[in-house]
């Protein structure tokens, strides 16, 4: 075709071509700058929330290993407990994560029991003297020009021979994990609440990272952002929570990136906008050369018919192009500026729901944000979200909001029918359905004239969880990019999903104890606080049961600990069972519960609460079709009386255990505040019970042990006494106890026994001649291994005869060792040395241990002394011990007789002798020797006289 208008000449001409150009190119422009704008906010953020979520995730892998490796150490006391220092317990320490393992006993003495002895990394006497019976400490140990070690601390607890502590030095490369598991960009450092730096997967100086203390923030995660140098970095934190496990300071968990690495996959945009923008202009220029072609082309042919112009009117003089033209580019670009628009709309949805999420909202809030939303973005006429009951996945509860008719979210039951479920699920990109019957969850969608559905499936842990459901009324279908923003929001819900189950995880974790899932400590005493204040308002009492199972470790030990934890779990239940449901039964680790009673009338009805719990805690536990037996002592404190916060009723419910616990176990104790000194401040008691060997505080009182028959002294009980420099004479029952929990009981033990022979000796040579000397001796001395080395070399150094010698020991030991302790007390018996069982009748012998026992003498526990006479039976079982231990062809001796009836009796039933207060309290040497020396024969021959005169009238 020949064009003889010259475009290029053409000051119109040029002006159109530029404004062809100006419109085509100003709004892909616009849209580039917009879109890069908003996009890099999008990736800066979603760039964030992966940053923290690594941070969480390292954060909790390392929470498990020192977890874990706190359990290994856990396991190591129990078996030191067990077995004592035995190098092949240590040998298995290999592989638990420890580069080494150290053990300090009560002396002082450091023994290597792993890997390489490193000085440096024991603990202060301030830590160790810190750290409770239970705990576990971590602490830090700082390495010039290296990151500093993680040392776990723990105390070895009873009947361990020689208790002091374990020091472990975690594996590095264990706590911390591959340093190459992350991707080369991301460098994931830990530091402690003083900034300190603890580990890092790329060498750098602490100083490099930024000042900043999660706990200051008070928040366990978040995002920061800081510049290194010249270069941003991305970074997000979580807080690894020690203090209230491991008594260390909280870590923090410090994930970051390059800001640039974020926008990596950015970057590859640009380009294809510079290509967009350069097609943008070719098009134009093309559109723009077409229709000045055709423009030349009218105007010939309007030069060629004169008066067309006029005939056209003003449309053709206005415009440049034809009418039909102009519509169809008008509708394009109304086309493409409603897709802008969706575009931007969409965007803005997403990243609102996305902040939602990220800011920890509930779940029910990114519902109802999604709801609002998507009929921005989706031109659906109803829209739903059917969420999965967890327990009961059958039914259903249906949010709903018709934007139509303004109707606001809806929240409807619908049942959920199994083969729909499965349908949905086995569509991830969604499904396209008619509504009927069989959909009963559409109803509610149905009931306003809703026909098609398009349901999306949302998944949490692999299941359906949820369904996002947009309902058509009239419409058949959604376009494509409606589906694929409908898939958006699906995802976001899973996503929230996720984030719910985890806070709520976090939560379950940091407020139950996941063996019996009770509520722990921490969420108890806030329980208790917020019971206390309401009690103060109503002026009425509150009451704080402590528990402890009885010798539960015999129980780990013989059934392992998987046994263990299902009999905490069956105790936990008993103990549900039996309170109501506005009772607050909480674990407080190991074998220690507590119970809140937050509507009690008066005291005493904790005390019937207490025996309903002793009672049930008593009943068998079956495990592997095999009933173990396990009794509780429980300690009550009552607000106001004992303690107005709940740190005081909590600290005096338990040392109320304690007491209940050293009256003979199974039974219930109230808090006192007579219950002297001593018990309210254990920790001190015992720091002062290590100096009262080496103060020279601790002495022996002496009671004398009368024949019944013939009236003469048969031996001398020898029972410790403290003279403690402030607190005056304390007896044994106070601090016995403590020494065993603590294993100062050996040392006090090894005393005990050296200064009995020592003063049997010295009555000996000075002419006072007792049959025999009996010393009490508790079943961690007996479980020492070298006991038997102990024994033989008291005899050998006293010179003190072996049967002048009895060992008293109570029927619990064999319980806890029974095969043990039999070939001790055989040997015992072999050498000659005296044994006597204490406290019999209080515990658990059987005629079947008794029977395989090699011992001498039976001492009848006062508890049943004190009640002859009274019509409760007690005679009867006290004849009924006298008769066996007759077959057994043992001796028996009574304790506690305080009266002359309980005498009489005793004498009659054939008991061959007896202590009490009838004759003497325990003795300071001296009077003794006094006692001992001025015990005429009156009383021995009032005695055998009474037996004869008796014996004449039966
Ligand atoms: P046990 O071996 O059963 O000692 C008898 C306790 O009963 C002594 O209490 C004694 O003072 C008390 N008693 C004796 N006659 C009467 C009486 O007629 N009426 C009353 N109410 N009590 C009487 P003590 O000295 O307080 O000792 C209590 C427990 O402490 C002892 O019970 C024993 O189990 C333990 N114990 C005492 N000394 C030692 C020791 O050196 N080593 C060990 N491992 N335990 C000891
Ligand atoms: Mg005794
Ligand atoms: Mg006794």
């Amino acid at each position: 075709m020949n064009i003889s208008w010259d475009l290029r000449r053409s000051t119109a001409a040029r002006r159109v071509f530029a404004l062809l150009l100006l419109a085509a190119t100003l709004p892909v422009g616009a849209l580039a700058l917009l879109c890069s704008s908003r996009l890099s906010q999008i990736v800066t953020q979603q760039a964030q929330v992966g940053i923290v979520q690594q941070a969480r995730a390292y954060g909790a892998a390392t929470l498990h290993r020192l977890g874990s490796a706190e359990h290994s150490l856990r396991l190591i006391a129990a078996q030191f407990s067990a077995r004592g220092a035995g190098s092949s317990i240590f040998n298995e320490s290999e592989g638990l994560g420890f580069d080494a393992l150290a053990y300090i006993d009560g002396t002082g003495q450091r023994v290597q029991l792993h890997g390489l002895s490193n000085a440096a990394l024991s603990p202060g006497n301030a830590v160790i003297e810190r750290l409770a019976r239970n705990d576990t400490m971590v602490l830090i140990a700082p390495v010039a020009g290296a990151e500093p070690k993680v040392i776990l601390v723990r105390k070895t607890g009873p009947p361990a021979a020689d208790a002091g502590v374990l020091i472990a030095e975690i594996n590095q490369s264990y706590l911390w994990g591959a340093r190459d598991a992350f991707a080369d960009t991301t460098d994931v450092s830990v530091v402690d609440e003083s900034n300190e730096l603890l580990f890092s997967t790329k060498a750098r100086a602490d100083s490099a990272l930024p000042a900043f203390n999660s706990d200051q923030l008070g928040l366990s995660s978040g995002q920061i952002s800081w510049n290194e140098g010249k270069e941003e970095r991305l970074g997000g934190y979580w807080k690894i929570s020690l203090r209230s496990r491991f008594s260390t300071s909280n870590w923090t968990v410090l994930a970051s990136q390059p800001r640039l690495a974020a926008f990596d996959a950015l970057s590859r945009f640009g380009p294809i906008y510079a290509w967009v923008l350069l097609l943008c202009v070719l098009i134009a220029a093309l559109l723009a050369t077409v229709r000045l072609r055709r423009k030349a082309v009218a105007r010939r042919q309007e030069t060629a018919i004169p008066g067309t112009e006029e005939a056209c009117g003003s449309d053709a003089r206005a415009g440049l192009f034809g009418r039909d033209d102009a519509g169809l580019e008008e509708s394009k670009n109304k086309a493409m500026a409603v897709r802008f628009e969706r575009q931007f709309r969409a965007m803005t949805a997403l990243s609102e729901i996305d902040r939602a999420i990220l800011s920890h909202a509930t779940f029910d809030h990114v519902v109802e944000s999604v709801l609002r939303n998507a009929p921005n973005v989706i031109s659906s006429d109803l829209f739903a979200i059917t969420l999965l009951e967890r327990d009961a996945p059958t039914q259903a509860r249906t949010f709903l909001t018709f934007p139509r008719q303004g109707q606001k979210t809806d929240i409807q039951r619908t049942p959920m029918d199994a083969s729909v479920t499965a349908l949905v699920a086995s569509r991830p990109d969604g499904c396209w359905v008619e509504g009927c019957a069989k959909y009963a969850f559409l109803t509610p969608l149905m009931k306003f004239g809703a026909t098609r559905f398009l349901v999306l499936p949302v998944f949490w842990d692999g299941k359906l969880a949820a369904m996002l459901v947009f309902g058509l009324i009239g419409k058949q279908a959604l376009s494509e990019e409606e589906c694929t923003y409908a898939r958006d929001f699906a995802d976001r819900l899973g996503v929230a999903l996720t984030a719910a189950a985890r806070e709520e995880e976090l939560k379950f974790q940091a407020h139950y104890d996941v063996t019996t899932a009770l509520p722990n400590r921490r969420f108890f005493k806030d329980r208790l606080s917020q019971e206390i204040g309401r009690a103060r308002r109503e002026s009425r009492p509150i009451s704080v049961l402590f528990i402890d199972l009885d010798e539960f470790k015999k129980i780990n030990d013989s059934i392992g600990h998987a046994g263990g934890d299902e009999v905490l779990e069956q105790a936990s239940r008993r103990l549900t069972h039996c309170l109501r449901a506005d009772d607050i039964v909480a674990r407080f680790g190991g074998d220690e519960f507590a119970v809140l009673l937050p509507s009690i009338a008066a005291a005493a009805d904790a005390a019937k609460v207490a025996e309903k719990l002793i009672s049930n805690l008593s009943r068998p536990y079956v495990i592997d079709a095999r009933e173990h037996y396990l009794s509780a002592s429980i300690g009550i404190s009552v607000y106001p009386e004992d303690g107005e916060s709940a740190e005081k009723l909590l600290r005096n419910a338990d040392f109320a255990m304690y007491r209940a616990k050293a009256e003979g176990r199974g039974q219930y104790a109230f808090y006192e505040e007579r219950m002297n000194a001593l018990a309210l401040d254990r920790a001190g008691l015992e720091l002062d019970l290590r100096h009262a060997l080496s103060n020279n505080e601790l002495m022996l009182y002496y009671q004398p042990q009368i024949d019944l028959r013939s009236g003469q002294i048969v031996g001398a009980e020898a029972l410790v006494r403290w003279k403690h420099p402030k607190r005056g004479f304390v007896l044994p029952a106070d601090f016995i106890g403590v020494a065993e929990q603590c294993a100062l009981i050996e040392g006090i033990g090894l005393y005990v026994r050296k200064a009995a022979c020592a003063q049997y000796r010295a009555w000996e040579s000075s002419g006072l001649v007792l049959p025999r000397v009996s010393v009490n001796v508790s079943s961690r001395e007996i479980n020492r291994k070298d006991f038997v080395e102990q024994m033989e070399a008291l005899l050998r150094d006293s010179g003190v005869r072996p049967f002048c010698l009895e060992i008293e020991i109570t029927e619990s030991l064999f319980i806890d060792n029974f095969e043990h302790v039999l070939k001790v007390l055989k040997w015992l018996n072999n050498r000659g040395i005296r044994i006597a069982i204490d406290d019999f009748g209080t515990g658990y012998s059987s005629m079947a241990y008794l029977k395989r026992l090699p011992f001498d003498t039976l001492k009848v526990d006062r508890s049943f002394v004190k009640d002859i006479g009274n019509p409760d039976g007690s005679d009867a079982i006290v004849a009924a011990i006298l008769s066996m231990a007759q077959s057994l062809r043992k001796e028996v001796v009574a304790e506690g007789v305080e009266t002359e009836a309980q005498r009489a009796f005793l004498a009659l039933a054939g008991c061959e002798a007896a202590q009490g207060y009838l004759w003497s309290r325990p003795l300071s040497p001296e009077d003794f020797e006094k006692f001992a020396r001025n015990w005429t024969l009156a009383p021995r021959q009032s005695a055998s006289t009474e037996l004869r005169s008796k014996q004449a009238s039966g």
